[in-house]
């Protein structure tokens, strides 16, 4: 199974704060917190179970942060295939960084 490489964890990416309060580690999942498609990812219906969890108005950053789902939920999700969402696949699989390879062509 290929690995991830979150740009999270990494701290290469930014951490994304809807208009709503609600907090999501990366533009990959922020984009998409209404799509319907997205509710049926395991790792986003873990989300949902406790989304209050992960909003400004009843936490702070720092506890958000280091809450369960952004400690160990997400990244448990990397080690079974079936549980990695679709996103860190497709934008943070190891030696696979589409944005990278969009910067490398057009240079
Ligand atoms: S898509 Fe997944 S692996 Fe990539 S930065 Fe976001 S949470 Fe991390």
């Amino acid at each position: 199974m290929p690995k991830i490489d979150c740009k999270f964890l990494k701290q290469t990416t930014n951490t994304i704060v809807n208009s709503t309060g609600q907090v999501w580690p990366c533009c990959y999942f922020g984009v998409h917190e209404h799509e319907s498609i997205e509710q049926e990812q395991p790792i986003f219906k873990e989300y949902q179970k406790n989304k209050d969890k992960y909003n400004l108005n009843n936490h702070t950053l720092k506890e958000i942060l280091n809450s369960e789902w952004f400690t160990k939920t997400l990244p448990d999700s990397w080690k079974d295939d079936k549980m990695t969402a679709r996103q860190c696949k497709r934008w943070c699989t190891e030696g696979h960084d589409p944005a990278q390879l969009r910067i490398k062509i057009d240079e």
